[in-house]
């Protein structure tokens, strides 16, 4: 059985007053309201990692939004997998639409990310994702298979076991416009297809397959749902208590 995951991804938002009420917030929420099998995860912003760590328990687990390819050296301003790793991370997003538009990520530079938060037992939760161009006309399953050929396909089925995908078509990221089922089950089962293609079907099984794009509490249930759907990557619904956890509750097991 595939893990189920629910991953908030806190962006660039939250003071430090307001990251630590809301995590003591929803690790309560979760504590009190979630009876089903779902590993949570926060996604906050670097700078709280630490301070944060101290609020979590084992069902909400903490994950970075980003790493450096290089394990140190002079990059100003980056935060590498073996700092990451050394404070108790246990996920990191890799490859999100905003970083591979604003900061230029290419498949090639998240391989190296790949293999980097491997090596430091960080589980990396790999977005792929269409344009609106793409998907209204394109070949957009191909596409996103390609990401997931060019930044995974090296890896061992034993490394590649160790990944959690995630979904997100660019269109419906902080759009409120979302995928509907029909649209997020056609790609996973593609996106699974081609992992079987390649890995063979135990491994694509076993794969945890996130849905990403303005889930929200509304239409979280509805997604999660879907037979490929394992849980969700989500933005502007985990930044409230309430909404974050109603959309974990969405679930079912
Ligand atoms: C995201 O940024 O990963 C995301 C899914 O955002 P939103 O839920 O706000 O669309």
């Amino acid at each position: 059985m595939r893990k189920k995951i629910v991953a908030g991804n806190w962006k660039m938002n939250k003071t430090a007053e307001e990251a630590v009420a809301l995590t003591s917030e929803v690790v309560n929420m979760i504590g009190d309201e979630v009876t089903g099998d779902v590993q949570v995860v926060l996604c906050v912003p670097s700078v709280y990692l630490t301070t944060l760590r101290q609020y979590l328990t084992g069902r909400v687990a903490l994950g970075a939004q980003n790493c450096h390819e290089k394990a140190s050296g002079a990059y100003t301003g980056e935060v590498s997998a073996p700092m990451l790793k050394s404070i108790g991370v246990q996920y990191v997003i890799l490859g999100h639409s905003e970083r591979r538009q604003y900061f230029n990520e290419t498949n090639e530079q998240l391989a190296e990310k790949v293999n980097i938060a491997l090596a430091n037992n960080l589980t990396p939760i790999f977005c792929c994702g269409e344009s609106l161009d793409l998907r209204q006309s394109g070949d957009f399953v191909g596409f996103v298979a390609s990401q997931l050929t060019d930044s995974l396909f090296h890896l061992s089925p034993e490394e590649f076991g160790k990944i959690v995908i995630a979904y997100e078509p660019i269109w419906a990221i902080g759009t409120g416009l979302t995928a509907s089922a029909a649209q997020a089950q056609e790609m996973h089962a593609a996106l699974r297809q081609h992992i079987a293609a390649k890995y063979g079907p135990e491994v694509a099984d076993n794969t945890t397959i996130l849905y990403g794009g303005s889930a929200n509490a509304q239409n979280a249930e509805e997604l999660f749902a879907c037979p490929d759907v394992d849980g969700g990557l989500i933005g502007g619904a985990s930044l409230k208590s309430r909404d974050f956890t109603t959309v974990v509750k969405g679930v079912k097991n």
